[in-house]
């Protein structure tokens, strides 16, 4: 059910920009979401798919760009990405102070209209 609530926002803001821009038809939409985002890639596609057919976006392909969890550590300094998604400990020095860099975002990256 979280996945149809992101999905429904993403057709709205990409509808709304369609209309703005003056086109009527959405052909694809790129979004990008961090592994440590909670998002399904696989339930928002089939949450997309449900609920585009009632709009604009009815012929709209979604192509969804995972982003690795990836941080940098406050002890060594270093950047690291991580398979998991979340970070126990900088993978360099084994130090438990780092900050989150990626892994969190859903963001909309682009559209093509026609
Ligand atoms: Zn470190």
């Amino acid at each position: 059910m979280h996945e149809l609530s992101i999905a429904q926002n993403i057709i709205d803001i990409i509808s709304e920009q369609c209309l703005k821009s003056g086109h009527t038809r959405i052909e694809a939409v790129n979004i990008r979401i961090g592994r440590a985002s909670g998002i399904m890639s696989d339930a928002l596609f089939f949450a997309f798919d449900a609920i585009k057919a009632e709009s604009i976006a009815e012929g709209a392909v979604l192509h969804i760009e995972e982003v690795p969890v990836s941080g940098r550590c406050n002890e060594c300094k270093s950047d690291f990405i991580v398979q998991e998604v979340y970070i126990l400990f900088c993978p360099h020095c084994g130090g438990g102070s780092f900050r989150m860099v990626s892994g969190k975002e859903m963001d909309i990256i682009d559209m093509e209209v026609s």
